[in-house]
């Protein structure tokens, strides 16, 4: 039987493991690593039925007395909508909470994330899809990406597999230059290259093993743009320009990433734009219309 894992999709924690037909309950604690107050210690209970590839989530709702109940979430409040992924397929999970934000992925029992049937080792799948292939040469492949954040969102993979960016060195420039031009090849083959303003680059820490450079549109028109990690992952500098990761190669041999990366994360949001702070991920997504008019 498979088994289900609940995955953190920015990596903010360990996958946390669903027995079969077991209810765990989660919410602010170590596990979870949240630590905002507003989360509940006991915030979602959640049961797998690994056998079926789905996961039953209830949302606890606080009375006004600060007691808890097991009632589930009015729809208005429901969050985003979850991938299961499951050998390379995927569908809708229930809905379930935003300030617990996690994916829920499960594959075949593996024993360590670098195993193949391991949540973060999709792209791997992925880039032998001929579905999800865009683009292939004797070195490179570009695949759209599973969940794009915006109107265009592809990845660009080496056949070659090298875990992440901390794995690359000198020997790797001329392939990670290749992969920036083919990047450039594949924006300038884009209907909307004319209009819309791409940018190519890797995530500081990436959650998908097999080091993949993002080539994005900037309009971040999407749907699967959730959260504020994922504004914050392609906006702010967790998001590190290609041609910065050949410079670092070229004179140091290494990408290095700052300290206190994973920090930038958890800024305000703020319009990529015209720099605007903006509250909530809806009010943001309202005020993108106003620069990226459809
Ligand atoms: P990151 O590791 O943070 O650089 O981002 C990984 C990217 O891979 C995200 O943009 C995901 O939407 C995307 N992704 C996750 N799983 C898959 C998959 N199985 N196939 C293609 N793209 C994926
Ligand atoms: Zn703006």
């Amino acid at each position: 039987m498979p088994i289900c894992w609940l995955v953190s999709e920015e990596g903010t924690h360990k996958p946390i493991q669903l027995p079969h037909l077991q209810t765990i309950v989660l919410g602010r604690g170590p596990e979870t690593t949240i630590k905002d107050i507003k989360c509940s210690r006991q915030q979602v209970e959640l049961k797998a039925e690994c056998n079926k590839g789905y996961v039953t989530v209830k949302q606890f709702k606080e009375d006004p007395t600060g007691r808890q109940s097991g009632t589930k979430r009015p729809r208005e409040n429901a969050p985003e909508d979850k991938e299961i992924q499951k050998e390379g397929r995927s569908m809708k999970a229930p809905k379930h909470t935003e300030k617990v934000s996690v994916s829920v992925s499960h594959g075949e029992a593996t024993k360590n994330s670098e195993s193949v049937g391991h949540w973060s080792q999709g792209l791997k799948t992925s880039i032998q899809d001929p579905k999800m292939q865009v683009y292939k040469d004797d070195k490179v492949v570009v695949i759209k990406d599973k969940y794009p954040k915006a109107r265009y969102h592809w990845l660009v993979l080496p056949w070659q597999y090298i875990p992440s960016l901390k794995a690359l060195c000198k020997e790797h420039c001329d392939l990670v230059k290749h992969m920036q031009q083919v990047a450039d090849q594949i924006v300038q083959q884009c209907p909307d290259a004319g209009s819309l303003r791409f940018r190519t680059g890797y995530h500081a820490i990436p959650s998908m093993s097999h080091v993949h450079l993002h080539v994005i549109s900037q309009d971040f028109d999407s749907p699967c743009l959730k959260n504020k990690k994922h504004w914050n992952s392609f906006t702010t500098d967790y998001f590190i320009e290609s041609h910065d990761v050949i410079r670092m190669l070229e004179t140091n041999g290494v990408v290095t990433v700052k300290e206190g990366t994973s920090e930038l994360l958890k800024l305000p949001l703020r319009c990529h734009m015209c720099r605007k702070e903006i509250s909530t991920i809806p009010a943001l997504k309202e005020h993108l219309k106003s620069h990226f008019p459809r």
